[in-house]
């Protein structure tokens, strides 16, 4: 059987190979296609994105994608025995927020319940590392709350309900999130202990995406939003199972909640994010100061969540469709006639195009 596993070392390694120079491919393409002579224009233009799907099929789609998060998994453990970052956790009055910081920029989230000590983890991608968490806190865990079915969100849901055998497993039923016990459909709430939980469907990133909201009230504190891969700080995920219109409903929806919602985001990208929003609006002063926040919270290693939406309608330019400064940033103008969301999901598109390739570079 050795030579079994030597073929399929060798496959993980040529799907990590794919997935990590698509989007390079894609930029490149895209830029490279544009100085081409135009009989080639066109494969050349085709060539990035068609990479990139078959790297993204591969990944969501089939057990190579699951061989490909169990590396990423070993190297990350590797590379950061600590975790990528220094968590930041949350205290309330009778309710805490603790990120644990895995993968090489992922969040899980243990969202404890003091008084019944129940704890409730959401995307728990690195099992070892949620499951040292409870076990430092002495909790029990009742509910895992997956936001969507890719590796680096659901990957620990397995081992953690062979621990946990009584621990649910939420998500959305359109997804094909591992060990899914309870289904759910939008708005639909979940309680546990002390803490409610509404899910709210956010397609886009991919076709099932859920968000969590948790109520605040309880512990005479504000809503906290787990975005998975929905909103990051001054950013957003890649619409790869939707269209621009449909993430755009998306992000309008999570911007439409109250100001003072804490965000709880999927991944820790908030420096490159911001970075890339001081292109488009390098004069905005609300971008200017939390960038600066964040250049130090990194220098020290520290996790930069949670923000707040209300922070995040000042910087982040995938909620700032509507702001004319995007606008002019992205060279579009409404057509006369064009419907505004229309509009407005055409300057999203551009914004994410544009920060693909910046990614990229
Ligand atoms: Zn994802």
């Amino acid at each position: 059987m050795a030579w079994l596993a030597g073929l399929l070392r060798r496959i993980v390694a040529l799907l990590a190979a794919l997935l990590a120079s698509s989007c390079r491919a894609l930029a490149i393409a895209a830029s490279k296609a544009r100085a081409a002579p135009r009989l080639l224009q066109l494969p050349m233009a085709l060539a990035g994105p068609l990479l990139f799907r078959i790297g993204y099929n591969l990944y969501a789609h089939t057990r190579l994608g699951y061989l490909f998060y169990k590396r990423q998994v070993k190297k990350a453990r590797e590379r950061y025995p600590h975790g990528h970052s220094l968590p930041q956790p949350a205290v309330f009055s009778g309710m805490k927020i603790l990120p644990i910081p895995v993968l090489s920029n992922n969040y899980s989230y243990l969202v404890i319940d003091i008084d019944s000590n129940c704890a409730v983890a959401v995307d728990p991608s690195d099992p070892l590392a949620v499951q040292s968490v409870i076990e430092k806190e002495g909790v029990t865990l009742e509910a895992i709350l997956c936001t969507h079915k890719h590796w680096d969100h659901s990957g620990g849901n397995a081992a953690l309900k062979r621990r946990h055998s009584s621990c649910r497993v939420y998500g959305s039923s359109y997804d094909d999130i591992p060990e899914l016990t309870d289904p759910l459909s939008d708005k639909e709430t979940i309680t546990i202990g002390r803490l409610n939980f509404k899910a709210l469907f956010t397609p886009g990133h991919t076709v099932g995406h859920m968000v969590y909201l948790l109520d605040g009230k309880p512990f005479e504190g504000p809503a906290s939003l787990f975005s998975g891969d929905l909103l990051f700080l001054s950013g957003c995920g890649r619409i790869f199972e939707g269209t621009p219109e449909t993430m755009l409903a998306s992000l309008d929806l999570a911007a439409n909640l109250a100001e003072d919602t804490l965000l709880w985001p999927g991944h820790e990208y908030a420096l490159e994010c911001l970075m890339f929003a001081n292109l488009l609006e390098p004069e905005n002063p609300f971008l200017l100061q939390k960038l600066q926040w964040v250049n130090q919270q990194r220098t020290e290693k520290r996790s930069t969540c949670p923000s707040t939406i209300g922070e995040e309608k000042q910087y982040n330019p995938f909620l700032r469709t509507h702001c004319q400064a995007i606008q002019d940033a992205m060279g579009l103008q409404r057509q006369s006639g064009e419907d505004w969301d229309v509009f407005r999901a055409r300057v999203l598109k551009e914004v994410r195009l544009r920060k693909d390739v910046y990614k990229a570079n």
